[in-house]
């Protein structure tokens, strides 16, 4: 590398530095629509949430009852994110509500958070009918809404639950018994995949698995 190079590599390194300060943690990405705010003007869930509107962007809107956008603390250290809403989420508009949350809810507990402390959400924001998978273009136009709340809230830790949401955050089609309790990155948060609740309450004895993940979790928050 010439001393050209070095020089413009360190003076964008020291650029970047600078807008992290500022608390500018990200920069404009393809996956930012042109036409929408960038992540540095958006600053509130709120704004996300105005920006969504009633949503008529995938087909999951001619079924669906409630968007389910999401809830907890816009200042959230961790972030949970589920696969989509089911029966309960439709009906209520809020995640994991039903067995499955309830689940959910036992989990955060059991590291001594409340489901107030951490931020809720899911891969797509609208019941797929008959709890089927989302779909590759309904998970497309959800992901933008939920990369500009994970950049609003820029929680230190997410744990994904579940394949559809380990596999869509990370960009992978490996197997969540391979993903779980590993650590990755994602525009600097670390992401830490464990089972869904909904898998646990069919498979109980997995429930050690999710118990040494949130361990880890637990530890990784305390840390400075
Ligand atoms: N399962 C999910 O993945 N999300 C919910 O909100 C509820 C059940």
């Amino acid at each position: 590398m010439d001393e050209k190079m070095s020089e413009v590599i360190s003076d964008l390194k020291s650029y970047l530095e600078y807008l992290k300060g500022m608390g500018i943690a990200s920069l404009p990405t393809s996956e930012i629509k042109p036409d929408g705010p960038s992540p540095s003007r958006i600053i509130t869930l709120e704004e996300v949430r105005k920006e969504l509107g009633d949503c008529k962007r995938c087909k999951l809107h001619q079924t669906r009852r409630t968007i389910v956008f999401g809830e907890g603390n816009e200042k959230a250290t961790l972030m949970f994110i589920g696969e989509g809403p089911g029966y309960d989420e439709d009906v209520q508009g809020r995640p994991f509500v039903g067995k499955a949350g309830q689940l959910l809810t036992k989990i955060i507990e059991s590291i001594n958070l409340s489901r107030e402390e951490v931020y809720i959400a899911n891969i797509v924001k609208c019941r797929p009918p008959q709890n089927r998978n989302p779909e590759p273009d309904e998970i497309e136009s959800c992901n933008p809404f939920l990369m500009k709340q994970i950049r609003v809230i820029q929680p230190k830790i997410i744990c994904a639950l579940g394949t559809f949401a380990a596999q869509t955050l990370l960009k992978t089609d490996t197997k969540i018994s391979q993903l779980r309790g590993k650590l990755f990155d994602l525009e600097g948060i670390t992401v830490i995949p464990t089972y869904h609740p909904a898998f646990l309450l069919r498979n109980p004895e997995r429930k050690r698995e999710v118990w040494e993940d949130m361990k880890k979790i637990a530890g990784l928050l305390l840390a400075p």
